[in-house]
């Protein structure tokens, strides 16, 4: 692209090269792009349900990630096509919204395109199909609505709660502690949720990581898990009950000689004074932090032994070596100040804490600060153990997934059931109104139909069933029985009643999968040219 001018002086644009531009146009265009999708699709349709397999991703540097969550496998991927990434942030949008059900999304996009497509193969034209799958969707998620359940949240085992986030863990790699996840995961949302408003800051939930231990050390910390520290001296009590937090940004140390400054110490007398001088700088900086009324000292630089022993003298229990980011959120959380000079130090700028301690995990040697009970903050963290960083990673994924489905349920209490249960109400109640919408639309809403059947028969062949027979004999009884928590038998226990089986899923996940698979797959259908830069140039 270029500016010039004509005679007046006017300017105009010449855009050249337009015609090396690799161009698609009208129902080829819509072909290419479904093709693209449905490649994505595919991918992930072999991780969908508590049977799926897992991905290994490595990147360019060589780390390598297994995991089963379908967000973090497409955000791995190096897609290059342009479809391809518009379904990366279709399972996005999922995770950012929900948290879980990221797998299923773009299984249930893929099928709705692949449907699609045969149908433009019929001559149906893309908008009229894109229109049946809006009418299908909506008439899904209202049977939803209506065949939802609420679960009790004043329960005070939370139990209903934990086997939802459960069947979140169900499918993940760490599914072997989900008992104990899933009751982490609960409580910590418990603790923190605002069950009047009906709201959750998850910003209060920390889940923090570190190699070492076992998966089954995982651990809930009321407080902060502030800091990888421990008390500077060792004979310094190891908790401190109230604590009156004094957080410092200066060092315990008198002022430095500048370069300018000559000192000569010819003498013992000298050198004594020289001491003493020093000593007194000590002793007042540890008098200045007493008098305050603190009985905690956080530093975020060090002390040498000379002040070490002070503090310990005095008997204030102290930390050094505290990083700036630490340093703040203890300043917020404490409702303390951050002081910066021995001579700003009053009572009023102290933050406060039920307890601090110094914990010690699992069978290692590890050892952290917790601040429980703080003053401005009921945060809590979760510590997560594993014995690599690459388990690690998977954990907090799971964990993170775990934590946001909770959170849906106190936003709203309403459960379906999983198992592909719900698809298959919803499936069935669509094929049903079908025969109902005039029109070519008609047989998109079919095709919807359809493509809820396709997500169920992942589930079932990825559990190693057969998948054109479950889907079959489940659909039927669902139909007869007129029971909407018929399901998968994914694990083989002898029990199709999800309700039974407790395989709970937040109405609120399965209505959004619903509506962002169907918003994707209309936005795919309405692109009928393609721009882009020719490869050979
Ligand atoms: P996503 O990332 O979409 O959540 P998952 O791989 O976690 O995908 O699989 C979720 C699916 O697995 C849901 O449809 C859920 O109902 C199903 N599921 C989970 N646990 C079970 C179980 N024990 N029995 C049957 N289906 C299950």
């Amino acid at each position: 692209m270029s500016i010039a001018f004509d005679e007046a002086g006017r300017p105009f644009i010449i855009v050249r090269e337009q015609d090396k531009k690799e161009r698609l146009k009208g129902i080829e265009a819509v072909k290419a792009n479904i093709a693209a999708a449905k490649a994505v699709s595919r991918t992930l349709r072999s991780s969908l349900g508590p049977k799926g397999m897992d991905k290994m991703l490595q990147n360019q540097d060589g780390e390598v990630t297994v995991t089963n969550d379908g967000a973090t496998i497409l955000q791995q991927m190096d897609l290059q096509h342009q479809i391809a990434k518009l379904m990366v942030e279709l399972s996005k949008a999922q995770d950012d919204e929900i948290g879980d059900g990221t797998t299923g999304v773009v299984v249930l996009c893929g099928a709705l395109l692949e449907r699609a497509e045969r149908l433009i193969d019929q001559g149906i034209h893309p908008s009229r199909v894109s229109e049946g799958y809006e009418t299908a969707c909506d008439l899904s998620t209202e049977l939803l609505a209506r065949i939802s359940d609420e679960i009790t949240l004043n329960d005070t085992k939370l139990t209903e709660m934990k086997k939802v986030a459960m069947t979140t863990l169900n499918s993940k790699i760490v599914n072997r502690f989900k008992d104990k996840l899933a009751d982490i995961c609960v409580s910590a949302v418990t603790s923190v949720a605002d069950f009047e408003r009906k709201d959750v800051n998850l910003d209060l939930i920390k889940v923090e990581g570190k190699v070492g231990g076992k998966l089954e050390d995982t651990n809930l910390v009321n407080g902060i898990l502030a800091i990888d520290k421990d008390f500077s001296h060792p004979q310094m009590p190891r908790r401190v009950e109230d604590a009156k937090i004094c957080i410092l940004t200066c060092p315990f140390e008198p002022p430095k000689p500048k370069t300018k400054h000559k000192l000569e110490i010819d003498s013992v007398e000298k050198y004594k004074d020289m001491q003493k001088a020093e000593m007194e700088y000590f002793q007042d900086m540890v008098k200045k932090v007493k008098d305050s009324g603190a009985n905690l000292v956080i530093c975020q630089w060090g002390f040498d032994d000379e002040a070490n022993h002070l503090l310990y003298k005095a008997g204030l229990p102290a930390v050094r070596w505290v990083g700036g980011v630490e340093i703040e959120l203890i300043a917020l959380a404490t409702g303390g100040r951050i002081i910066p000079r021995f001579s700003e130090i009053s009572p009023e700028k102290l933050g406060r804490a039920g307890v601090v301690k110094e914990v010690h995990f699992g069978t290692t040697r590890d050892r952290m600060i917790v601040l429980e009970d703080c003053a401005k903050s009921k945060a809590v963290t979760i510590f997560v153990r594993g014995g690599n960083q690459m388990i690690l990673e998977e954990a907090k994924r799971s964990i993170h997934d775990a934590l946001c489905i909770v959170r849906n349920l106190v936003v709203d209490n309403r459960i379906v059931y999983g198992g592909g249960a719900a698809e298959i109400a919803c499936s069935n109640y669509v094929a049903e109104k079908m025969n109902e919408i005039p029109g070519v639309e008609q047989h998109a809403v079919g095709a919807f139909s359809e493509a809820l059947d396709s997500v169920v028969m992942a589930l079932a062949e990825n559990s190693g069933l057969n998948p054109i027979e479950s889907l079959g004999e489940i659909k039927a009884r669902q139909a007869n029985e007129k029971n909407a928590h018929l399901g998968i038998d994914c694990m083989g226990l002898g029990e199709s009643d999800m309700k039974k089986q407790s395989v709970f899923e937040s109405l609120q996940s399965k209505q959004k999968q619903l509506q962002h698979a169907t918003q994707m797959c209309r936005m795919i259908l309405k692109i009928d040219d393609v721009i882009q830069p020719s490869r050979y140039e």
